[in-house]
């Protein structure tokens, strides 16, 4: 086979500052060369992409992937409307623990051909899904961050969720118990922490919080209503520039829950826009307000932000966040993962997590994903040649041919 390129697509790489027309040729599964009006090789496979863009694959870094038995209440298969959205890495965000983590590797992530599959792990040992997930006992520091060091080359960190966030608080159930122990498997593995997290005052409240993680560190559901982002005048919270300012990263993380466009909107039009765009992907809201990544990259878009902002939001912000910064771009010699999207006008609806609606003029779709050099989603089958031309070219019916054709 020789190389793919694609011709003549609005290029959008951000992490190279590249932001026009321009060719991308791909050879054995790597980028090879970014530029315009790349010469003619012989054996290339041209496929015309004017009028499309041209970007690195998206990285979606919090859904639930961790298809085995066990989890398949939560979690999906890693192609449920991730190719379709030009996803070519999906991290999961923590659905296993440092009990389960071993097999959810061999089950899934080792799986995975045609999508990248990272994990965080999470500090509860088995992970999410029930009431072990509040027991302080299942929350070991040494063990979580043996795990992540042991998988070293597939975790990108470790994750706390949905500690004790409905009950009092009591002597078995301490307010930090899970980010302290969180935190502690994070310096132990020397990996970022994600946080998905309850305040309530004024045992819990969400300013500590912000003190107590560590730059680079990763608040997920930022828009969430139990977050107090905005205040009385309508402005963001200081302490939210401040902890930005220190390093924390604050993540989107759609959910079923988390999104809310009376958090969303003002803050992203004040200038706050979430560091990384996700969709906490799951069962539970896959057919619901979440739907996949573009369904998040377009909201984000329509609220005010530039295309080439929501494509950094979604290649080049997220793989730094994960310690991964050879993906999410195009740059010579890294894995050919690549997306190209149409950028539709018309008249849309977007919804939030409270059901509330947003109209919107843009939306963008997905034409073409392509993983490592091979084309895993082509939604308008980019080029293949018509019937009548094969026709053409192979004139001999196939019920005619001898067995020494075969
Ligand atoms: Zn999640």
């Amino acid at each position: 086979m020789g190389d793919l390129v694609l011709r003549n697509g609005h290029v959008i790489d951000p992490a190279n500052g590249i932001n026009e027309v321009s060719d991308v040729r791909i050879s054995e599964g790597k980028i090879d060369a970014v530029a315009r009006n790349l010469p003619e090789q012989p054996g290339d496979r041209s496929i015309d992409v004017s009028g499309l863009y041209v970007t690195p694959g998206i990285i979606d870094m919090h859904a639930h992937v961790a298809h085995t038995h066990s989890r398949s209440t939560l979690s999906l298969h890693p192609l449920v409307n991730t190719l379709e959205s030009g996803v070519t890495t999906t991290v999961d965000a923590g659905t296993c623990g440092w009990r389960d983590f071993d097999q959810f590797r061999v089950d899934v992530i080792d799986a995975s051909t045609k999508i990248r599959v990272l994990s965080y792990v999470n500090i509860v040992g088995s992970g999410m899904g029930g009431a072990w997930e509040h027991e302080a006992p299942e929350m070991n520091p040494q063990l979580c961050a043996d795990t992540a060091l042991m998988h070293s080359d597939v975790v990108v960190g470790i994750k706390t969720a949905h500690y004790w966030a409905k009950q009092r608080f009591d002597a078995n159930h301490l307010p930090w118990t899970a980010i302290d122990r969180a935190l502690e498997a994070g310096i132990r593995a020397d990996m970022p922490m994600m946080v998905d997290f309850c305040p309530e005052l004024p045992n819990r409240p969400y300013p500590t919080l912000l003190e107590k993680m560590r730059p680079g560190d990763i608040h997920t559901h930022v828009f969430a209503q139990q977050f107090p982002i905005i205040d009385d005048n309508g402005k963001v919270f200081e302490y939210m520039y401040q902890a930005r300012e220190k390093g924390i990263i604050f993540d989107l993380g759609h959910g079923a829950g988390s999104f809310w466009f009376r958090n969303a909107v003002p803050a992203i039009q004040e200038g706050f826009v979430p560091d990384s765009i996700s969709t906490d992907l799951h069962t539970g809201n896959v057919a619901g307000v979440v739907i996949d990544m573009l369904g998040c990259m377009n909201k984000v878009l329509n609220i005010g932000v530039s295309l080439e902002e929501v494509i950094l939001r979604s290649t080049v912000t997220p793989a730094k966040e994960i310690n991964r910064p050879e993906l999410g771009t195009l740059s010579v010699g890294a894995s050919a993962d690549v997306a190209v999207f149409n950028l539709e006008k018309g008249d849309y609806t977007f919804i939030d997590c409270e059901k509330t609606t947003m109209q919107g003029d843009k939306k963008l779709v997905c034409d073409m994903t392509i993983f490592g050099g091979d084309i895993v989603y082509n939604a308008n089958w980019r080029g293949h040649k018509s019937w009548e031309q094969d026709l053409i070219d192979n004139p001999t019916p196939f019920h005619v041919r001898t067995q020494t054709q075969f």
